[in-house]
């Protein structure tokens, strides 16, 4: 008889952090359902949620170790495998030095996964060279919050959409297809009377809910959200008790935002100057306003500059540290939010504390019992220029796919080749691990026991749904064995072991335990045994003492439309993928309704080119070029084109453009220059 078993446990997608039910029947996922006492989801599920596990099982798996022999990856034994990836790491540190290796982290997996790659890297390599994917999507919004008010995270919770919030500005989020259930929440929060503010180039589901849209050309945000301050200033909207108490810079930000004004912003941004001012009054006059960001803000080279001016507009008018007021970036991936918390970024160790303080390493040299490294690391995004250089010879990468989803792929692709040793640790022989010397099968989230960390701080735990295939194995036993085999033995017998180290070396999940998780999880932080959580922050005042008000310039696009590429590409996800679509591919039913790819390009610019719906096209930028059927839609402005980033075989990062924001090092994906070709 095949037998019926039920798991709660925690979604894998995206970083709303729902809570599943999955029902098995033997060993597949039969169906999944939702509590509606959630806390984050309330028993909602989007389609990736309820559909989109079956990737689990797919026969694609990875099911033992792989080793490069002849030019070739073939079966090996974990012994010989481990053996290998130990000794080349040994010799690239003998020969070069532990800066000539780096790592890659994962927002897929677990906090005690993660917690221990960096762990890892800095006292078993001897590096600080070990980032994640926050690199690559909210790493100036992190950058920002923290310049502006020490800290690094949302500081509302989902729940405030309930009850609290009263004007929501949406800025660079498709929210419906990006974190679909909290769509859900702010469309309630809109029947319920609230008032959306919705600043986005493209037209979006959430569009139909706004009060007032500000269509903005891409990469023009840092000029709409200073006209907005301009407004907020002349006005005398802004709050000056709140100024005067708790912030610095006023005088500064004022004269900086003097010259944006409404007709200036129009101009740049093609903003209507009448609605910016609505816009503005709306933002600074409600009682309760919360901002809440995506990607469309943060991957541009100006996106620490762009998610400053946001925190400017929160300290501005006093809309932050009461509920139902603050600053959200919505954070993609499941566990990036842990990923960070864990200390899986080169400046900053686990607790967010800064790698480059001797007060913290010292901290930590007596943690682990080690001396840790004092140089500083690199960004994942250095990490390509440094193996380029021949600086990088060796990197280790966990759950992560550089090899599609890096900037500018042409320059990315050579690089990861050009390694002297490439091991890669994941459940599916993705393009990265096409180029990897040893591949290591790893546990999928269904297999696994740990926690993950949701965009509203809620720390929760996630648990074994299936048997693992073959012989893969669980991350962590993965890196205690190289740690062992590299001279360092480690002696956690679970991830329940990993978490109570996490609880010594960050702060906020100090007071957490699984028993105190085990229903619904808490939210950081959590300092004591007898803590509730948080469920708003900065109710007592900023980690940093006053809020800072930046003033910011506006700066174009790094790369603009020209005769030779004359339209704007921008870039974006779909409701039924997920990123690269490693996982979402292989679920059947999430890839028979979304099958292919697409290019949107605008009627006019389609009757110009002599293109229709189906008709495939080719899109060229500076940096390479694909090929991809035409979607023409009005959805973005005549002169724009967007793709999303799911399918390899129109790897839109072929075109997109590697320069960097100068203090998060994250790339300009959201706008590069590109000419679209009738086939
Ligand atoms: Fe999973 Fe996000 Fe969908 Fe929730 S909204 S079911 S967390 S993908």
């Amino acid at each position: 008889m095949i037998r019926e078993a039920r798991v709660t446990t925690t979604c894998s997608y995206c970083g709303v952090g729902c809570t599943l039910e999955v029902h098995t029947l033997g060993d597949r996922i039969s169906r999944v359902t939702s509590p509606l006492d959630a806390p984050a989801n309330r028993g909602n599920l989007c389609v990736k949620g309820r559909f989109g596990f079956d990737y689990v099982t797919s026969p694609d798996r990875l099911t033992q170790p792989l080793i490069r022999r002849g030019g070739v990856l073939e079966p090996a034994t974990w012994a010989e495998a481990l053996d290998l990836v130990a000794r080349r790491l040994a010799e690239t540190r003998a020969q070069y030095g532990p800066q000539a290796i780096a790592g890659f982290s994962s927002a897929k997996c677990t906090n005690e996964e993660n917690y221990l790659f960096q762990k890892f890297m800095r006292t078993v390599i001897g590096t600080h060279n070990v980032d994640h994917c926050s690199r690559l999507c909210h790493a100036s919004s992190v950058t920002a919050v923290n310049m502006a008010i020490g800290s690094t995270a949302m500081s509302n919770s989902i729940a405030e959409l309930r009850s609290d919030i009263d004007c929501l500005l949406v800025t660079g989020s498709n929210t419906t297809e990006n974190h679909p259930v909290i769509a859900l929440e702010m469309k309630a929060a809109v029947a319920r009377g609230a008032k959306l503010i919705l600043v986005e180039p493209r037209e979006i589901e959430l569009t139909r809910f706004a009060t007032v849209w500000l269509r903005q050309r891409p990469g023009t945000d840092v000029a709409v959200f200073n006209g907005m301050a301009h407004v907020i200033i002349r006005d005398g909207l802004w709050h000056p008790e709140f100024v005067a108490d708790l912030t610095e810079g006023f005088e500064e930000l004022a004269e900086a935002v003097l010259p944006f004004t409404p007709e200036v912003v129009e101009e740049i941004s093609g903003v209507p100057a009448a609605d910016l001012e609505q816009a503005a009054r709306l933002y600074a006059t409600s009682a309760a306003a919360g901002i809440f960001w995506g990607m469309g803000v943060s991957q541009h080279r100006t996106g620490t500059d762009a998610s400053l001016t946001l925190c400017n507009l929160a300290l501005l008018c006093g809309q932050i540290g009461r509920p139902g007021t603050g600053l959200n970036p919505l954070r993609g991936q499941n566990n990036v939010q842990g990923a960070g918390d864990m200390g899986c970024l080169p400046n900053l160790m686990p607790g967010y504390l800064p790698a480059a303080a001797e007060d913290t390493l010292q901290r930590f040299d007596r943690l682990w019992g080690v001396h840790l490294p004092r140089h500083k690391g690199l960004t994942n995004t250095e990490v390509i220029n440094a193996a380029h250089a021949g600086q990088v010879r060796a990197l280790y990468v966990m759950g992560e796919n550089p090899a599609l989803t890096d900037p500018n792929l042409n320059h990315a692709r050579p690089a990861l080749a050009g390694l002297d040793f490439l091991v890669v640790q994941d459940i599916f022989l993705n393009e990265t691990a096409e180029l990897a010397h040893v591949v290591l099968p790893a546990w999928s989230w269904a297999e696994k026991e740990g926690t993950f960390t949701n965009t509203e701080r809620r720390v929760q735990r996630v648990r074994p749904v299936l048997p693992p295939p073959g012989a893969a194995r669980c991350d962590w036993a993965i890196l205690s064995d190289l740690a062992g085999r590299l001279g360092q033995p480690w002696h956690y017998d679970s991830a329940e072991a990993i978490f109570a180290e996490i609880r010594q070396a960050v702060p906020a999940y100090a007071g957490m335990t699984y028993a105190r998780i085990e229903a619904g999880g808490l939210q950081w932080p959590c300092p004591t045994a007898d803590h509730p959580g948080t469920r708003y922050l900065f109710a007592g005042g900023f980690p940093r003492g006053r809020g800072k008000l930046h003033p910011v310039a506006y700066l174009d696009p790094a790369e603009l439309p020209d005769a030779q590429f004359p339209l704007v590409l921008t870039t974006g996800r779909v409701l039924y993928h997920w990123h690269g679509g490693v996982l979402s591919r292989r679920a059947e039913g999430l890839n028979a309704i979304c099958p292919a790819p697409a290019v949107e390009v605008h009627p006019d610019d389609a009757a110009a080119l002599g293109v229709s719906s189906g008709q495939p096209v080719r899109v060229v930028s500076r940096r390479g070029e694909v090929q991809v059927p035409a979607l023409v839609t009005g959805r973005s402005r005549p002169g724009t084109v967007f793709m999303n980033f799911h399918f390899a075989e129109a790897a839109v990062n072929l075109l997109t453009n590697d320069a960097l924001d100068p203090y998060a090092k994250i790339p300009e994906y959201k706008v590069c220059a590109v000419r679209v070709e009738k086939l």
